[in-house]
């Protein structure tokens, strides 16, 4: 049974994911302290974008006035900023520290291509088994009592994100020290990071333990001791630290079984979608899903005029039990949204509040939206505004993947010129 949920008030958005949402929530309903849902929070993020040293200081971990990383993650991850504006923001910057930015956003393109390409076989180790530390370890996979757990793991779990090295530090902690199941960890991570994706966080952990490239990334006390000193100086283990010496690990052993898209698509176009707005019927609303919530969403901007429907989809939610945090913040990007839209919210199963209506959508390579969309068959699907689109070859090395797309630059413009729309 679907709910059409009373408008979200901005000024309580923490109030309203608690009376609605509640039950679909892992822990206490809180806003992130440290970011804010919604376009106006984006576009101010943005506007403050400087990666002047990041080239060398994106790997920095603490003080937190050392750190290089932007932190542009939750809004690039739910589509407030599209990857073709955030790599445009940069033009005027160093060379050096544009191009390492201009990487890291290939990063996350191309993790976007290998789920478009091999969906759910993500869950399954794609190449190699998970590297392991040879030896016992007799203590929890993420031991409180280490001070460089305690840290990373506090800071996700408060505010939804944690800087890329200490994301790489707990994986490899966690399953190659630890010995823990791998997908339990990359789970916790999805639940509590407000940028937590299937691709990105999949691909994280996979290529951290050695899963994507059979090359393990080994975490021992000289790393922290490099990017956070003040965590070793404060901890309660400094004179016994469990991972003072770099870890002995064993050979990744090669699978037997892989995804076989991994190496090319099957059908062209499959990945990426259409090139062209497909047109079947005039729609009576825009469709929006957390993939692609800003105001460059193309099926938004192409018709502006139309009302827009969200829906919390309380199935899948209930499966993924995301943290309060993720919640509140898709909370606040659509309250930001119903500022300058007609929008109405409910919670149950999209397929159920949509088939009431004709929508115009946004295509979306993820196997959830293409699953729902063949069942559906919307009004109007408008291309995916990708930064380099899919050419449907292996998105087997990331090396190799970015070479063959090396556009000097991507489209300007993402969205198509749409011509007179239907509605
Ligand atoms: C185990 C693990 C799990 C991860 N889980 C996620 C996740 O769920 N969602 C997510 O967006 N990123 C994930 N990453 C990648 C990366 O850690 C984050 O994108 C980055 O830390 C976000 O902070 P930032 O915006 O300051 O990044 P910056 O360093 O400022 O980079 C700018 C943007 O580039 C993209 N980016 C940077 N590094 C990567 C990368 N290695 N892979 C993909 N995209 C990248 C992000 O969109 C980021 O916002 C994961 C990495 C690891 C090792």
């Amino acid at each position: 049974m679907s709910t059409h949920l009373p408008a979200i008030d901005p000024d309580d958005v923490v109030g309203w994911v608690t009376q609605h949402l509640d039950d679909l929530a892992c822990d206490e309903v809180a806003a992130s302290p440290a970011f804010r849902g919604g376009q106006a929070a984006a576009d101010a993020a943005l506007a403050d974008l400087d990666v002047r040293g990041y080239a060398s200081r994106r790997n920095d971990v603490l003080p937190g006035d050392r750190r290089g990383a932007t932190r542009l993650s939750p809004w690039i991850r739910h589509g407030l900023l599209t990857l073709p504006r955030v790599w445009h923001a940069v033009a005027d910057a160093p060379a050096r520290d544009r191009t390492k930015f201009r990487n890291e956003l290939s990063w996350q393109e191309y993790t976007r291509h290998l789920y478009a390409q091999v969906g759910r076989s993500l869950r399954a180790p794609l190449r190699f088994e998970p590297g392991r530390a040879t030896g016992d370890w007799d203590r929890a996979p993420w031991p409180d009592e280490m001070a460089c757990v305690a840290a990373s793991i506090g800071e996700l779990e408060r505010d939804g994100w944690m800087v890329n090295q200490a994301r790489m530090w707990m994986a490899s902690q966690y399953v190659v020290r630890g010995h823990g199941d791998w997908w339990e960890g990359e789970q916790h991570f999805f639940r509590h990071l407000l940028d937590g994706s299937r691709f990105a966080n999949g691909l994280g952990w996979q290529w951290t333990t050695g899963m994507a490239t059979g090359r393990t990334y080994g975490f021992s006390r000289s790393q922290v001791m490099k990017r956070a000193p003040e965590l070793c100086a404060d901890c309660e283990l400094a004179h016994d630290c469990p991972i003072e010496e770099w870890p002995d690990l064993d050979r990744a052993s090669r699978r037997e079984s892989r995804p076989a898209t991994i190496g090319g698509e099957r059908t062209p176009g499959w990945t990426a979608g259409p090139d062209q707005v497909l047109r079947r019927r005039p729609p009576d609303v825009v469709w929006l899903t957390a993939e692609s919530l800003g105001d460059d969403d193309p099926a938004l901007a192409a018709h502006p005029d139309l009302p827009v429907v969200f829906v919390f989809d309380a199935p899948l939610l209930a499966r993924l039990r995301l943290s309060g945090k993720r919640l509140v913040f898709l909370a606040e990007c659509l309250a930001d949204l119903a500022s300058r839209r007609d929008l109405v919210v409910h919670v149950g199963a999209p397929a159920e509040v949509l088939a009431e209506h004709d929508p115009a959508v946004t295509f979306t390579p993820v196997p959830g939206w293409r699953a729902l969309s063949r069942r559906l068959q919307p009004a109007v699907i408008h291309p995916w505004p990708w930064l380099r689109r899919p050419d449907g070859g292996s998105v087997q090395s990331f090396s190799a993947w970015d070479r063959r797309h090396d556009d000097p630059e991507p489209p300007r413009q993402p969205r198509l010129d749409l011509g007179g729309g239907l509605d």
